[in-house]
């Protein structure tokens, strides 16, 4: 008899953190700080401190947390902003409520991150941001893109799967002018329920982000800038806090697995492993390989209890949200190939190696049907 085993064993997790968790909210309770408060200023410098910058600002998603970057960027209706065309949907969704337009360009074929060459072929005089995605908790090439952009283009990252990643030493949410992070519950650093933060080394910035966030509101009663709502819970920061000082040992077991994995598949035809960038260590938010006829490979795997996933089935520019952008199929080659064969294995800090061989095992037997 074999057990399912899920793509991220969220209960695993918690399990280490349960009686942290537990005292950190009766506190909260007794003390009714629900928003804000001295539980979310720890973390924020926790956090700050965790990425190397100077700032960190919790808001309420990741979504909104790259919004309110290039809000404080200025970003906004007449601008560009360029995005890769494989991501989750938030980060173009970002661009588009700002009112600027989404400029998508393709990615590299090996690692899947954005092409810093057609990033710089992107740019016009309107381009306001390029937003590098550290996808599946690898780090985008940031420093080969800057050599493609004019100084006046930010570089607004993405850092919502790369907690913990380093690029040549440096932490992901370092490596731009700002950068914005999610910590939903499935991110390596997850939170139980919305929250995000933005981090950023420029005062000027983040002061800009800390309005936006709470109804424009430098103080009580004052309100200079229309603003949102879009602030950290003090029951989230208890989690946060409570994760993060166990986030390296858990990405470091994510590496373990990671290769194992590559171990495991190394003499399995018809699967492509997933490529690491020079100068990168990733935190593999997801293991991400590649293989023909991956429908019928995922059903496979699920079929025998496997949580295996895609990230993502569609690119951005084929969603019905963003049809108005009118680029057909053929307008990201690379992408739009990736799509049709990524498949996510099932990673998590737990993950066993019976499990992880069992993973391998089905998965091999499907490739090679
Ligand atoms: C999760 C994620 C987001 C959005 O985060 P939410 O907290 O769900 O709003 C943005 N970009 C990427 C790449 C993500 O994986």
């Amino acid at each position: 008899m074999t057990t399912n085993i899920p793509l991220v064993d969220l209960a695993a997790q918690h399990a280490q953190v349960a009686d942290e968790v537990a005292a950190g909210w009766a506190d909260i309770l007794s003390r009714t700080a629900f928003v804000g408060g001295p539980a979310v200023a720890a973390f924020e410098a926790a956090y700050a401190e965790f990425v190397g910058t100077a700032h960190c600002v919790g808001v309420g998603n990741g979504t909104d947390a790259i919004e309110l970057a290039l809000r404080a960027l200025g970003t906004g209706p007449g601008d560009e902003c360029i995005v890769p065309a494989n991501t989750f949907i938030a980060t173009a969704e970002a661009v588009a409520r700002t009112g600027a337009t989404t400029v998508l360009v393709d990615c590299v074929d090996d690692t899947a991150l954005i092409d810093p060459v057609a990033a710089g072929k992107a740019v016009t005089d309107r381009t306001k941001a390029v937003l590098p995605v550290h996808l599946y908790g690898q780090a985008a090439e940031v420093e080969l893109l800057a050599e493609h952009l004019p100084d006046s283009v930010a570089i607004v990252e993405d850092a919502a799967q790369s907690q913990g990643a380093l690029r040549h030493g440096k932490p992901a949410g370092s490596l731009g002018r700002i950068a914005a992070t999610s910590f939903y519950p499935g991110k390596n650093l997850g939170a139980y329920g919305d929250a995000g933060a933005v981090v950023t080394s420029d005062e000027e910035l983040a002061t800009a982000v800390r309005l936006l966030s709470a109804h424009g509101s430098p103080r009580k009663y004052e309100h200079s800038t229309l603003g949102f709502n879009s602030r950290l819970d003090a029951i989230q920061a208890v989690v946060l806090s409570a994760k993060l000082r166990r986030l390296a040992g858990w990405n470091a077991a994510r590496r373990a697995a990671a290769d194992r994995y590559a171990a495991l598949l190394a003499g399995v035809d018809g699967v492509r492993l997933p490529v690491v960038a020079p100068g990168n260590e990733p935190v593999w938010h997801l293991y991400v390989v590649r293989v023909a006829e991956r429908d019928r490979v995922l059903a496979a795997l699920n079929a025998a209890g496997i949580g295996a996933g895609i990230h993502y089935p569609t690119p951005v520019h084929l969603t019905g949200a963003f049809a108005g952008l009118g680029l057909g199929p053929g307008s990201f080659p690379v992408a739009e190939a990736m799509a049709g064969e990524i498949l996510s294995l099932p990673l998590f800090a737990e993950i066993t190696p019976a499990q992880q061989e069992r993973v391998v095992e089905v998965l091999a037997g499907a490739v090679q049907a």
